[in-house]
């Protein structure tokens, strides 16, 4: 089916007399009849529900969802974005390993592999998102355990050429983990490109209404673990009852070992009450990334031409003609990229504090990617803890504004940019 009918339907098949809508299954455990029963879920040898830290039926219905919009064999939705990142690396990398990362990433995602992650052993190298083939090669170590980098990056709107990315991962032997959350999969699906790994804050366009914190990891099934780097997936798990996942669970290994083992671990689960939002908003996702993208085009044109009188000093949108990405957008996202745009105001730093002031629709949130149109300016919020070279290892300035276009009617949402204007 298309990717709009399965935000709304995927997931979720009710039987006769069941529930028209996903339930929430606001309980920690559930009943079984006889031990042995319950034994069989511990050993792995049937599927079932008993206890909501490892699996919950609502949670169930959404992670079915996702993996089905981004055509993979499984997902694990977790308690935030950051949780997701950390089990989608952590998964398959821990002291001793190896990580080539996009240096253009997102902030939070940035100190947990670069201060958190560095702390448990693990190394990290960062290369720009536009480096070339060969210099991406020459960043590969023995210990490389995987490759990660957004397909559209917050806040610098860079686009990652995910088919270069997954080839030369390939190569090494590791896989390549994309952080889709910007595109969303109703306008790119990362692993139809050859990514293997896809993660999400859902925080973002998928609630999509600004209520629930949550993230996703979706494993493609694609990536052969059996090559001699990976022995937590193809070797014996003793703290499992011996479980080779690799063996036991073939394409869902990954994804099986990242419940059974960080899940259970480390517990970053997802509410039933979240899922149940954050299945609210998956419905509507289609109808809201359409808007959101023929608002932020019409968005960037008004600021492209605001650049002719020296209001505007420049505008960074990928789908916008001329953008150093447009290409490669056009590539990989043919229907559009995202709601985000950044751009610089006259006055520099300053400048951008009086614009943010000036706004009276667009509100000042540490947010972004909800129906809401808002605004953020990162050098002095997300990304504070970089200096000046980190930040323009980013890709982001002193003067970005980052402007994230909502649903709103457009004509309003421009207005609103031209008033704040007058105040600079
Ligand atoms: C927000 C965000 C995250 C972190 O997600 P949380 O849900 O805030 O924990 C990760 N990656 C990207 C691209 C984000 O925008």
């Amino acid at each position: 089916m298309h990717i709009n009918t399965k935000c709304v339907q995927s997931g979720y098949t009710p039987r006769n007399g069941e529930p028209r809508v996903v339930p929430i299954a606001q309980s920690t455990t559930f009943k079984y009849d006889t031990a042995e029963n319950m034994g069989n879920l511990f050993d792995l040898k049937e599927s079932g529900f008993f206890y909501t830290r490892l699996a919950n039926p609502t949670v169930d219905a959404v992670e079915k969802k996702l993996a089905d919009l981004e055509g993979g064999v499984g997902a694990v939705i977790t308690s935030s974005g950051q949780a997701a990142s950390f089990f989608s690396v952590f998964n398959i990398c821990g002291a001793g390993g190896h990580v080539i990362c996009s240096s253009a990433i997102y902030g939070g995602t940035y100190n947990l592999f670069h201060k958190t992650m560095r702390e448990m052993g693990i190394d990290f190298t960062f290369v720009p998102p536009d480096i070339t083939e060969d210099e991406l090669r020459s960043a590969f170590r023995e210990n490389t355990k995987c490759v990660f980098g957004e397909t559209i990056s917050n806040p610098s709107l860079d686009i990652i050429d995910i088919e270069m990315f997954a080839r030369v991962a390939h190569e090494h032997g590791v896989p390549f983990i994309i952080d889709n959350t910007f595109a969303t999969p109703v306008n790119c699906r990362p692993i139809e490109f050859g990514a293997d790994i896809v993660t999400h804050s859902t925080t973002k366009y998928i609630d999509g209404h600004a209520c629930a914190v949550g993230g996703v990891v979706i494993d493609s099934g694609n990536f052969n673990w059996d090559n001699g780097k990976f022995p937590a997936l193809t070797t014996p798990d003793e703290s499992y009852h011996g479980v080779v996942y690799t063996k036991d669970f073939g394409r869902a290994a990954y994804i099986t070992k990242m419940r059974t083992h960080l899940m259970r671990d480390i517990g970053a689960m997802a509410s039933p009450q979240n899922a149940f939002y954050t299945n609210l908003g998956l419905e509507t996702l289609f109808l809201r990334v359409e808007r959101h993208v023929s608002n932020a085009e019409k968005v960037a044109a008004y600021l492209s031409e605001r650049e002719k009188d020296g209001s505007i000093t420049w505008v960074n949108y990928p789908s916008l003609p001329g953008n150093k990405y447009y290409e490669l957008a056009r590539k990989y996202m043919p229907n559009g990229t995202c709601g985000v745009i950044s751009f610089g105001v006259r006055g520099g730093r300053e400048g951008a504090v009086k614009f943010m002031e000036g706004l009276r629709l667009a509100a000042i949130v540490t947010h972004v990617a909800d129906a809401r149109t808002c605004v953020l300016h990162p050098a002095s919020t997300t990304h504070r803890q970089m200096n000046d070279a980190e930040l323009a290892a980013a890709g982001v300035s002193p003067d970005l504004i980052r402007f994230s276009v909502g649903i709103e009617y457009v004509g309003d949402i421009i207005a609103d940019i031209d008033n704040a204007l007058r105040e600079i």
